[in-house]
């Protein structure tokens, strides 16, 4: 499997795009600003999308990735998320006000948008491989995701602070390639971190060992002012033998 980044920043601007993964090509992982540039092709082929959470940064481009393919493809887009999330979509954003209905039209029955609930510890089997929700601590419920191919798994922490259940889960999983996990906040902006329930550099390197794999670190969702800045903290601590590395758009990762 591949999964491809479309967008891994914690803000917007030229070349920034919040967060979205692309696995394969039919499914997305979060649909913030980055699925903005997939083509149109590209759009129609979308026939999932797993969110982390309903935040607005991981569900920008939803609304209009439905509307764009609306139309254009035979069979409804199904978006996995927990019951929370689902209610927050429903309520506050395809509510007649913000954007169309799409769980309505063109009719209920037949609908083009498909809500699946996907709670904590449930597993969705995709074509060569499978996708489970993990504990994750945010200000509002959300999830991690484990991305399992037939040779590997990534996991994909979406944004939390630091949670033992999510580590213990971690743990469990005996061929993990990768973890990409957020850190939002630079080390002076750890009070905020703390209250928004993201990582900064030290939270991240405390809450690290936790984790028996040796495997390296992706680095996602980290504020546009404070990019080099979140990188330099994290290298810089001594005692840490991981491997850090910033996620970047466009980048792909086979597994
Ligand atoms: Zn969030
Ligand atoms: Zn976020």
């Amino acid at each position: 499997m591949q999964l491809q980044v479309l967008g891994c920043s914690g803000g917007i601007g030229a070349g920034q795009r919040t967060t979205s993964l692309l696995l394969d090509d039919r499914i997305l992982i979060d649909a913030g600003t980055g699925v903005g540039d997939l083509s149109f092709e590209a759009l129609l082929n979308i026939d999932h999308v797993f969110l982390t959470h309903a935040h607005m940064d991981h569900i920008a481009c939803l609304p209009m990735l439905l509307d764009t393919a609306f139309g254009s493809r035979a069979e409804p887009v199904t978006v996995h998320a927990t019951q929370a999330s689902i209610d927050v979509l429903r309520r506050h954003i395809f509510n007649w006000h913000i954007w169309p209905d799409f769980a309505a039209i063109p009719d209920s029955r037949n609908p083009f948008l498909r809500f699946a609930v996907m709670e904590q510890g449930d597993r969705v089997d995709i074509p060569g491989g499978h996708i489970t929700a993990l504990p994750a601590l945010h200000t509002v419920p959300a999830v991690a995701y484990a991305l399992h191919s037939d040779d590997g798994c990534i996991v994909f922490s979406g944004d939390t602070a630091d949670h033992a259940p999510f580590w213990e889960a971690v743990n469990q999983i005996d061929d993990l390639s990768a973890l990409i996990i957020e850190t939002a906040f630079a080390d002076q902006d750890a009070d905020l971190a703390r209250t928004a329930l993201h990582f900064s550099p030290g939270a991240l390197l405390n809450a690290l060992g936790q984790m028996q794999h040796e495997t390296d670190v992706w680095i996602t969702h980290l504020k546009p002012a404070d990019h080099a800045l979140i990188m330099q903290q994290l290298h810089d601590d001594p005692a840490q033998g991981r491997r850090f590395a910033r996620l970047q758009p466009g980048q792909r990762l086979d597994f």
